[in-house]
């Protein structure tokens, strides 16, 4: 514990813990947003972070939830470098998410919630072929995963096909470009259970219902979605 203690210490001076919105350094290890970036945290985030269906395409979904209001300047600003910049932006978040919405305590090391009393898997949402340097959902799937113990299935889920973005389709394109875009590869990884889905940014639905679709297909029980922020005009 000790020896741990001192790696984790040696770690901080190399890679200090920073803050996912702006990159700035934390004033220690178990703060979650720099003193700069605290207050407009706090105004990005949904209380309650329910999801409310109707202002979305949503089907074949249980239930869903986002963390933050994606048209928040700090929260738009964190997505884009989470993107496109290194993975410890995707698992700070996935801290947050952790924090934010299961009471996980970094310092214990346990969530106030049990996960499992609802949930038997996290998926995420699977990326386009060839697409990004590395996969945010799946990157999120793990460290959740990690935080709340929970089990993340990267591979429950493959996308079978290449699908055009969907920046710029309205609705019923969206919809028609997804269609069969995804299939569970191993049936018996999703049997029955149920499933947290898990992605980065909902703005129509379109994406995670389809998925979610193609999850009770491959003999998943529920499907409820999760995800780091959602696109709405509240
Ligand atoms: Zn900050």
């Amino acid at each position: 514990m000790r020896g741990r203690r001192w790696l984790e210490l040696g770690a901080d001076l190399l890679y200090p813990p920073r803050c996912p919105f702006c990159g700035g350094i934390l004033p220690d290890r178990w703060a979650l947003v720099c003193p700069d970036c605290a207050d407009q945290e706090e105004k990005a985030l949904r209380r309650p972070a329910k999801v409310d269906q109707s202002k979305h395409s949503f089907y074949c979904i249980e239930k869903a939830a986002a963390l933050y209001k994606y048209h928040h300047p700090l929260v738009n600003a964190g997505i884009l470098r989470m993107k496109s910049s290194e993975p410890w932006y995707t698992a700070s978040f996935a801290r947050l998410m952790a924090v934010r919405l299961y009471g996980y305590d970094p310092q214990q090391n346990r969530c106030l919630l049990d996960l499992s009393l609802e949930y038997d898997l996290l998926v995420p949402v699977s990326d386009s072929r060839g697409g990004r340097e590395y996969w945010v959902p799946g990157m999120m799937a793990s460290q959740l995963g990690k935080f709340t113990g929970l089990p993340a299935e990267k591979k429950a889920l493959v996308k079978v096909r290449d699908t055009r973005r969907q920046a710029g389709l309205d609705r019923e394109e969206r919809f028609t470009n997804l269609i069969g875009a995804f299939r569970v590869k191993d049936p018996r990884r999703v049997e029955g259970k149920r499933v947290l889905l898990l992605d980065d940014v909902i703005t129509t639905g379109s994406t995670v219902s389809c998925a979610a679709q193609a999850l009770l297909e491959g003999g998943a029980a529920s499907v409820s979605v999760l995800s780091l922020a959602v696109s709405e005009q509240e």
